[in-house]
This record gives C-alpha cells, sequence and structure tokens, in this order.
C-alpha cells in the first residue's frame, strides 16, 4: 500500500473526495501487519473520531481493494480481513484467536508443479498456515482456553506449577 501522502494524491486525481476521516483511515492502514477487519478499523477511527460511521469505513476499504491497495482476505474465519502489506507473502492463521501474521515461507516456486491446465498461466499462490499461536498454546498450558478472572489465572497458574514440580 501507498503511503498516505500519495492516497489523497490518487484519490484527488480519481476524482473521490478525500475527508479527514478516509485520511486517517489510510494512515491506521499503513504498514498495519494486523490484519484487522473493517470492524477493527472502525473501532480505532472512532476512538478518534466519534462521529465517524462504519459505512465510511466499509466504502473506504473497498475503494482500496478496488485500486488495488489493499488485499481483502476471505480466510474462512468469519470477517473479511485486509491487508496493506502487497509484496509476495503467505500467512500463519491461529484458529482459536484467529490472529493473521505474515510470513515468509521458504517454499520452492509452485508455478512449476502447477501446469495442470493446457495453458493455465500461474499469477501468484497463497498459502494459509492453520495452527495454534503462541500466546493462545501459554493459555492452554496454564489451565484451558476458559475466561478466568485475574485471581483465577493465578491460582491456574500455580496449580500448573504444582503440576510441573510433582513431575520433575
Ligand atoms: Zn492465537
Ligand atoms: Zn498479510
Amino acid at each position: 500500500m501507498k503511503a498516505p501522502a500519495e492516497l489523497v494524491e490518487l484519490f484527488r486525481s480519481n476524482g473521490k473526495k478525500v475527508t479527514p476521516q478516509r485520511e486517517r483511515i489510510f494512515h491506521i492502514l499503513h504498514g498495519n501487519s494486523a490484519h484487522p477487519s473493517a470492524e477493527a478499523v472502525y473501532a480505532r477511527l472512532s476512538a478518534e473520531m466519534p462521529t465517524v460511521s462504519l459505512k465510511t469505513v466499509y466504502q473506504t476499504l473497498a475503494e482500496l481493494v478496488e485500486m488495488g491497495e489493499l488485499q481483502a482476505l476471505d480466510l474462512g474465519m468469519g470477517a473479511t480481513r485486509f491487508d496493506p502489506n502487497d509484496m509476495a507473502h503467505h500467512h500463519l492463521l491461529c484458529t482459536r484467536c484467529k490472529r493473521i501474521e505474515d510470513v515468509e515461507l521458504a517454499v520452492p516456486d509452485f508455478r512449476e508443479f502447477l501446469s495442470y491446465g493446457p495453458g493455465f498461466a500461474v499469477e501468484s499462490v497463497e498459502l494459509t498456515v492453520r495452527g495454534i499461536c503462541s500466546s493462545c498454546q501459554e493459555v492452554q498450558a496454564h489451565g484451558g482456553p476458559r475466561a478466568e478472572s485475574q485471581t483465577d489465572q493465578r491460582q491456574g497458574s500455580q496449580r500448573a506449577r504444582s503440576r510441573g514440580d510433582k513431575n520433575a
């Protein structure tokens, strides 16, 4: 994705209006590696600009996707997620907390293996690696993913420690 100032120019040269809200959305997305949903962008924006509408966010994201500045990812996790990283990359997806991380995998060039259909020209291959992220694994190791109060969490980790002692 281009830098916010360049996007302002690009929108204007395409005859689109650039409101302060839109400009703020460019800033929120630029270099954002969290792969936010439209709702997550809206939550951050409305904290700064309470009058903004979710519709403005949807529209701006849709226009950025249409202009090829933003990638819309549907990884089968419900909400569409948005990715400003325009370098070729793959994704690690945590099936518990739905966190998506960019990853560069040293995989061979799949185009060699994908010459099935006669004359099919492969342009890109994106892999989604599903699994459990390190924070979710830690939660699991300390008594499961149940929502616990802080006191319960402390007791939970004490239990985990005493279990560990017995095993040692
Ligand atoms: Zn996770
Ligand atoms: Zn990505």
